[in-house]
């Protein structure tokens, strides 16, 4: 029977990517929902791209962060090369983006609450209207967007804590590292949350705030290329990208913290 297990899976630059196929993913994310014993722990999923992986060798807390996580799914093209470069396997690409309205449906099928956190002032409400439309007993029980990233739950505003306090699933759209520093620090004070996920600009994706490159891009790997046409004030981040590659190919000549998960 196939299970969660935390923190198997490849060591890239540090960060430990699942194994999981897409279709064994979403299994376990219906499995999740499913399980209603108060006891099992929340599934907290990080979508790891190769910013995330360079951003957790500088800032040490947020690779602490990232050993607490449940699922690291390969959300970036450059991860999924680099576990072929690193370990010759090939593994599902699981995004942020694809996730978000597909763990909606599950969520309204089997009848769980959702909360869409983070983005613009009226992104998640809009995220969250276009949704309702178009899922069939999709309940949102809230949204919120905060005017910054770190703002802990006590000083979220009442109603907001309560409708957080009663989602199964909760998707962070802060941008990585905040989004995951946010679950992060405030996930035990979501006792219903069964689910939680940082998923970068997916709201702005369903609402057309920010337009999706067209599926060329996302097969080919070149979606980082479209959003930085359509977004050039990310060049900044996008110098990590050679910064990655250059790492990954260095670890491979060193052999250094180049470990196998534990099944294979
Ligand atoms: N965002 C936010 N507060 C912040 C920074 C970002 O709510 O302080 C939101 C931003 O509006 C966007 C989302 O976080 O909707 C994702 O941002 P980004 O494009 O950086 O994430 P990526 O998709 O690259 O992971």
């Amino acid at each position: 029977m196939l299970a969660i297990e935390k923190n198997n899976g490849y060591q890239v630059l540090g960060v430990t990517i699942s194994t999981y196929s897409k279709e064994e993913f979403f299994f376990l994310v219906q499995e999740r929902l499913k399980d209603n014993d108060e006891n099992s722990p929340p599934v907290f999923v990080v979508t790891v791209n190769p910013e995330i992986a360079i951003q957790s060798i500088i800032d040490n807390d947020f690779k602490e962060v990232l050993k607490t996580s449940t699922i690291n799914t390969a959300d970036g093209v450059g991860i999924s090369w680099a576990i072929k470069f690193l370990y010759s396997k090939k593994i599902d690409r699981i995004t942020g983006s694809d996730s978000f309205e597909k763990i909606c449906t599950y969520c309204a099928e089997l009848n769980q609450p959702a909360f869409f956190y983070g983005a613009a002032p009226g992104i998640a409400r809009k995220a969250s209207d276009i949704l309702t439309q178009r899922i069939k007993n999709l309940h949102v029980s809230g949204v919120y967007s905060p005017d910054k990233p770190n703002i802990p739950f006590e000083d979220l505003p009442l109603g907001t804590q309560a409708s957080l306090h009663s989602a199964a699933v909760v998707f962070v759209a802060l941008g990585a590292p905040s989004q995951e520093k946010w679950i992060h620090e405030n996930l035990g004070k979501l006792p219903n949350c069964k689910l939680i996920i940082g998923i970068g600009g997916s709201f702005d994706f369903i609402t057309g705030n920010i337009k999706r490159a067209p599926l060329m891009f996302q097969k080919t790997g070149l979606e980082w290329m479209y959003r930085l046409y359509l977004q050039p004030a990310r060049w900044r981040r996008m110098l990590r990208l050679p910064l990655f590659a250059l790492n990954v190919m260095l670890l491979k000549t060193s052999s250094l913290d180049v470990q196998k998960p534990a099944e294979l």
